[in-house]
């Protein structure tokens, strides 16, 4: 396995010579989407009646949590999984995760047969997220304290057993997989002005910006949570700094690395970033339930929390805010409609 040693990142994460750091062309991205809708039917793009009167603009709501595992990350894996190495096959694959990541790599290891470990921080907090990889499958492996500490052992079990270690953002084919969603957002809605999205690792608003942003030239705009900000700061400064604590409720976007490859893609083609706070996740969670029927966990709230902080500039305007995923744990539900 020496022919996997890993290689220099300009990040603060390890990649391995299979790690191709060229963001995706436009033909990379219709040829994922070939294979992603082998898998994966189209999401639909409803307007909000209630976002549309409240903002005074045109909202659109892209249902990513109507896919299998109830987020958008799964998009991305089909289209890696099919292009994966034939000496991966028996190995297979691992993955750090705080959960949606983990269960989109399962379910496409397991369409394709091929074995996948998903390394998750000890402290669960969303056990359904893991009990469903289990279910998908999967290996599933608490370590570390965060996301970032289960992502640095699972580079290292990489590394020893020879796993193709998927890394969160530095890999193209992720990108040009989950770009399939944007470009279903240019075909259902070619007007549209302003995309705005949640960043994690950055992957999917690398997607919509090199779709809605780069082929339509609409605004493609980022948010992160207050107290995990480490690739607005990079965004906005443009230096890769690992931060030494990242704090929000909401799981999918709680990380304190950048990584290179997605924020190269957004700081080309994202027109803007912005944080928001935890409590107005969750005023957007509480109002998505009372006034849409719609169950979003913490990350997903967080394009409709921005959008209220963008009022101003969003009205008579067509807006889409991607529901990226609906995995609220039943605890953290309770504490946010009791408040
Ligand atoms: C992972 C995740 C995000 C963030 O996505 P990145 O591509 O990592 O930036 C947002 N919302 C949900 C529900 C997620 O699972």
């Amino acid at each position: 396995m020496t022919s996997y040693k890993p290689a220099e990142s300009p990040d603060k994460t390890t990649i391995f010579s299979y790690h191709d750091l060229t963001p995706p062309t436009t033909r990379d991205i219709y040829e994922a989407r070939k294979i992603v809708r082998q898998y994966l039917p189209s999401t639909p793009l409803v307007r909000s009646e209630s976002l549309s009167a409240t903002l005074d603009a045109d909202v659109y709501l892209k249902r990513e949590d109507t896919l299998p595992t109830n987020s958008f990350k799964i998009r991305g894996f089909y289209n890696l999984v099919d292009d994966l190495n034939e000496e991966f096959r028996e190995p297979g694959l691992i993955t750090s995760s705080m959960g949606n990541h983990g269960q989109g790599m399962a379910t496409a290891a397991r369409e394709f047969d091929v074995p996948a470990v998903i390394v998750v921080p000890e402290t669960l907090e969303n056990p359904t997220k893991t009990d469903n990889m289990e279910r998908l499958g999967a290996t599933v492996i608490a370590h570390g304290r965060d996301v970032d500490e289960a992502r640095e052992y699972a580079e290292q079990q990489a590394a020893e057993k020879g796993y193709r270690y998927v890394h969160g953002g530095n890999e193209p084919h992720l990108i040009a997989g989950r770009a399939s969603a944007g470009l279903e957002v240019m075909a259902d809605r070619p007007d549209v002005d302003v995309l705005i999205n949640p960043v994690g690792g950055g992957s999917s608003a690398a997607a919509y910006a090199l779709t809605v942003g780069k082929l339509l030239s609409a605004d493609v705009i980022g948010v992160q949570a207050s107290g995990a900000d480490a690739v607005y700061r990079a965004w906005k400064d443009g230096v890769i700094e690992m931060q030494d604590n990242a704090e929000t409720f909401a799981e999918g976007i709680k990380t304190r690395t950048p990584f290179a490859l997605p924020l190269e893609i957004m700081q080309e083609h994202l027109s803007e970033m912005i944080l928001v706070e935890d409590e107005d996740l969750q005023a957007s969670i509480r109002r998505l339930l009372a006034d849409d029927s719609i169950l979003v966990e913490g990350a997903a709230a967080s394009s409709v929390a921005a959008a209220f902080q963008l009022r101003d500039k969003l009205a008579g305007k067509t807006v889409v805010l991607p529901i990226s995923g609906s995995n609220l744990s039943m605890s953290k539900l309770r504490t946010i409609v009791a408040d």
